[in-house]
């Protein structure tokens, strides 16, 4: 008995607080949807509550839990949302491969986060969600990647239509980031910056 409690004590244990964020209609109910329940509805009803739901996943002996916020309806109350992003550990901003104002739209989304919890203290996505669509894409990969890449963002284009592959690497790679990024985890439910990496790191532009 003294070795089981011994070995759970060993276990630790995080919350990783997740926000989506993007216009109304971009997917982002259906990914959480796809990850949390491996299922998509395309009738889905668009709730004006928000709601979340929790994963739990165990890395090198400690357990994540990762409490997922859906923003859904939220687009329309600012100002309710931006109550939602404080204090978030990874952020998870979405667009539509098929709308461009929806991409344009990630600005605004991405000055809400800076606002809120400037620009350093969580990991960030940029996600085009409904890959599947490619007849209609009006959202280029390229286009894509440049904006994720101008905001230090991991960079994923996912269908939670067609493929739950894609939305499960893009947790994990979030994960791993933060884990990476934030080795430290406080009595305060905080993530603190390992010294000894190199914060914000640039990634190589074009030379020449
Ligand atoms: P939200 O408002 O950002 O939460 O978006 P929803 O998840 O409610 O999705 C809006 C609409 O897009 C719904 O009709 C979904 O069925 C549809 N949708 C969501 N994800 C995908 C996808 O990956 N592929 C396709 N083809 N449709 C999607
Ligand atoms: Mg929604």
């Amino acid at each position: 008995l003294i070795n089981i409690l011994m070995s759970e004590d060993k276990v630790g244990f995080r919350e990783v607080k997740t926000i989506l964020l993007g216009d109304s209609g971009v997917g982002k109910t259906s990914i959480i949807n796809r990850y949390v329940n491996n299922r998509f509805n395309p009738d889905l009803p668009s709730s004006l509550c928000s709601s979340s739901n929790e994963v739990e996943i165990i890395k090198d002996d400690i357990n994540y839990k990762l409490i997922i916020w859906d923003t859904s309806g939220q687009e329309v109350y600012h100002s309710l949302t931006n109550l939602f992003i404080k204090g978030s550990n990874i952020v998870i901003l979405t667009y539509a491969v098929n709308s461009l104002s929806s991409f344009e739209g990630l600005k605004y989304w991405h000055k809400s986060l800076v606002d809120n919890i400037g620009a350093n203290n969580y990991v960030l996505a940029v996600v085009g969600s409904k890959m599947d669509l490619v007849n209609e894409e009006v959202v280029t990969e390229e286009q894509g990647k440049e904006f994720a890449d101008e905001k230090n963002a991991i960079f994923k284009l996912v269908s939670a239509k067609e493929n739950s592959k894609g939305i499960h690497e893009l947790f994990d790679l979030l994960l791993e980031e933060l884990i990476e990024k934030f080795p430290n985890y406080d009595e305060n439910k905080s993530y603190n910056y390992n010294p000894k990496k190199k914060i914000g790191k640039k990634k190589k532009r074009h030379c020449c």
